[in-house]
């Protein structure tokens, strides 16, 4: 775990021994998953630690002074392996985060691991982002939606901003190329009900490329129309012509 306690101090991020311990566990379940299943592309322990864990972790980078995960309602729309997800909550215990994923074998890794890890106030729902936003049990309920690698960001806030309550936030982990998406969802965002907050540019220990985090936030009622049906929002994003 080297890496990650180094990378993590050059964020300013403390990691106590039993997080370490944890996320230890968490490693060693990805790698022995993905010698099954194709979990992550990653899978050497530095690039877990690094690519995964700590770039999960720089989500923190987006609290404010004052603010914190605790007690805060937070979905992670797309987790996969359950990045950025399961790195936060288990070094911020205090939040009630939900897990979605479309792919069944993932959210089955996804039980495996919350188990094993002991993780409480954690809920695993396999299904989509434009399923969910019409669930009255998940619409407009959240205080933070977070994704990583998941869509275009145009399409990604067709996903997000519908799960939040006004006032929530989305956070979105992009690559270099936030910039340029984030001027493209000027459309989305006044449909939605969104409004970029900031961008943050995070530099992760031995990595070359700048990393971001682009935040939204819900300014107004995401109209009942959006989500789109399963598929829609990836085949026609809301891009003005
Ligand atoms: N967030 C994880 C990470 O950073 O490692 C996984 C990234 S993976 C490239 C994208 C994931 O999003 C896939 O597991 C896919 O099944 C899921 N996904 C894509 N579109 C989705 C949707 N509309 N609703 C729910 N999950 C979706």
């Amino acid at each position: 775990m080297q890496e990650l306690i180094a990378g993590a101090q050059e964020l300013r991020i403390s990691l106590r021994a039993e997080h370490l311990d944890a996320l230890r566990t968490y490693q060693h379940q990805l790698i022995e998953w993905n010698k099954r299943f194709n979990l992550t592309a990653i899978t050497d322990e530095t690039g877990i630690q690094i690519r995964h864990f700590l770039d999960s972790l720089s989500c923190l980078l987006a609290l404010e002074s004052g603010e914190n995960f605790a007690g805060k309602r937070i979905i992670d729309v797309g987790t996969g392996a359950g990045l950025p997800g399961i790195p936060l909550k288990i070094v911020c215990p205090g939040m009630k985060l939900t897990l979605l994923e479309a792919t069944a074998k993932k959210t089955h890794f996804l039980q495996h691991v919350v188990d094993e890890l002991g993780l409480e106030d954690v809920t695993i729902i396999h299904g989509r982002a434009e399923e969910l936003g019409h669930d009255p049990t998940h619409r407009q309920q959240y205080d933070w939606a977070l994704a990583r690698a998941v869509a275009d960001l145009p399409i990604l806030m067709e996903y997000l901003l519908p799960l939040l309550q006004v006032s929530g936030r989305a956070l979105a982990q992009k690559g270099e190329s936030a910039p340029a998406e984030a001027h493209r969802s000027d459309y989305a965002l006044k449909q939605l009900g969104g409004q970029i907050r900031r961008l943050i540019s995070v530099d992760l220990r031995g990595i070359n490329e700048t990393r971001y985090l682009v935040l939204v936030d819900k300014i107004a009622a995401t109209p009942e129309r959006y989500p789109r049906r399963p598929g829609m929002p990836s085949k026609r994003p809301l891009i003005s012509e």
